[in-house]
């Protein structure tokens, strides 16, 4: 990290992000000032050799530059944390790893580079990860140099120092972009808009405002912008010229996008990317293993158009999309008995992801239920005919029963008899889906455990 040489910063939350931070802000000179709510987490900072300081009590603040914080800790809505109420009082100012990162690469010396490295971040409330693995992927089956981190695992402030001709690929969530002072990149991405962590920016006005601040004036040189909603329609006007530019590159999952200046869009399994009036490639993505469903294809429309933002032939992104494995716990199928088959999908934590996953598979026994989420599952309702029987676990239970209508259910508490009694039923050509359209926090310490206990118990059948 640089221009903070011989100053105070103040870091709060010390997970893997808050941890690398400290670590980068020490090798650039500054002095960081430790701090976790949780004891745990300190005790774990001070066992790997990090001093805590206390920022919890009165002017703890006198005499720091700088807040960082980690993206879980909430800075305004619904209440700001104690902390950082205290530094917004003192007048410091707030700012998270992804702000500093882009303030440290933009004073970089690049004399030393023939070809300057590049970032390009993803946005959007679905498909953000997938679409970050999938340009990772790409560009390393094409043999550019790249590294991904961000919201999918390793802290920006852990990349490795950047080679020549780099691209860097970040996911980015809304509380990562709402946070960040400096946020530059060369190619940004909007995936989709759906309600989700409305409580943390104050609805979702606040919500888009956060996305949209990857956008801002004298932002990205292109901008890959999923319009299969109004959010990101209004996005793409204003940030074109006249629509026959070629800056915004329109995505869609259904709608055909000839007329505009660059587009690439997926209709009945195809991809179709079209640059000013001329359709420049076409390719089936119905048979690749790792992109099944209409929600996938728009992360492949996005990726593919990200990589063609940065020079790579369309061939070589089809062979790339062919070879995607696919991430786990998006999808991912575990096995299959008797000709049913068992897909995990333990990420779809929201009602929109949940809806796209119903929408994968013709003949489903959906298990779902968790911590719910603000505003349940009525939504889904116009998504339950492919569903067969719910079998509904985790807190929620009760109150998804009430709210999937008609739909044929049954509580079962726990994935160990959900899994059971969905495979006791389930009949040659149906699938066994998790898609739990709520967050896991009641039975599990997060989606990841979720899954893998599906993935165990349905194993243990097969
Ligand atoms: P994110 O990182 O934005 O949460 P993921 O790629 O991890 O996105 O996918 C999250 C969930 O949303 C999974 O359940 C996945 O099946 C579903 N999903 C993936 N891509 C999309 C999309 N483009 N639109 C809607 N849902 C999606």
């Amino acid at each position: 990290v640089r221009g903070l040489e011989g100053r105070k910063v103040a870091v709060l939350g010390l997970g893997r992000s808050g941890l690398a931070t400290a670590r980068a802000l020490e090798a650039g000179g500054a002095e960081p000032l430790l701090w976790d709510d949780s004891p745990e987490a300190r005790a774990k900072a001070e066992g790997q050799g990090f001093t805590v300081t206390d920022l919890t009590r009165d002017r703890a603040f006198e005499g720091v530059a700088l807040l960082v914080t980690s993206p879980g800790i909430p800075h305004l809505y619904p209440a700001p944390n104690p902390v950082i109420a205290r530094a917004m009082a003192a007048g410091v100012p707030v700012d998270n790893d992804i702000g500093l990162f882009f303030r440290s690469f933009a004073t970089r010396d690049w004399d030393a580079f023939d070809q300057m490295p590049r970032v390009v971040c993803v946005t959007g409330s679905n498909g953000k990860s997938t679409t970050t693995a999938l340009i990772h992927h790409i560009l390393s089956e094409a043999g550019r140099p790249t590294q991904m981190a961000g919201n999918i695992g390793r802290g920006v402030l852990d990349l490795d120092p950047a080679r020549d001709g780099e691209v860097v690929v970040l996911e980015l969530s809304s509380y990562q972009t709402d946070l960040a002072r400096a946020l530059t990149p060369d190619v940004a991405v909007f995936t989709n808009l759906s309600p989700d962590h409305l409580d943390r920016h104050g609805g979702m006005g606040g919500y888009f405002a956060a996305k949209r601040r990857l956008f801002a004036e004298g932002g990205p040189d292109r901008a890959v912008i999923g319009v299969d909603e109004p959010e990101g329609l209004y996005l793409a006007g204003q940030l074109s010229v006249a629509p026959e530019d070629d800056r915004v590159i329109r995505i869609s999952a259904g709608q055909k996008l000839e007329r505009f200046g660059w587009s690439v869009f997926a209709r009945k399994g195809f991809l179709a990317e079209w640059r000013k009036g001329r359709q420049m490639a076409s390719i089936d993505l119905r048979a690749m293993p790792g992109l099944p469903g209409a929600h996938n294809h728009q992360n492949a429309c996005a990726a593919y158009a990200a990589c063609r933002t940065l020079g790579l032939a369309p061939r070589q992104i089809e062979a790339a999309l062919a070879s995607f494995a696919g991430l786990p716990h998006r999808s991912q199928t575990v096995g299959e008995k008797g000709g049913v088959r068992f897909v995990n999908d333990s990420k779809a934590t929201n009602v929109d992801s949940a809806a796209k996953a119903l929408q994968a598979f013709p003949k489903i026994r959906w298990i779902a239920g968790g911590l719910g989420k603000d505003g349940g599952i009525v939504a889904l309702q116009p998504h339950l005919g492919s569903v067969v029987k719910a079998y509904l676990i985790g807190h929620s239970a009760r109150d998804f029963a009430l709210q999937i209508g008609a739909t044929d259910h049954e509580i079962c508490e726990t994935m160990e008899r959900a899994v059971a009694r969905a495979a006791e039923e389930a009949q040659p050509g149906e699938v066994v889906l998790l898609a739990p359209a709520a967050a896991s926090f009641d039975q599990y310490p997060n989606f990841e455990k979720r899954g893998e206990d599906f993935m165990e118990k349905v194993k243990a059948l097969l």
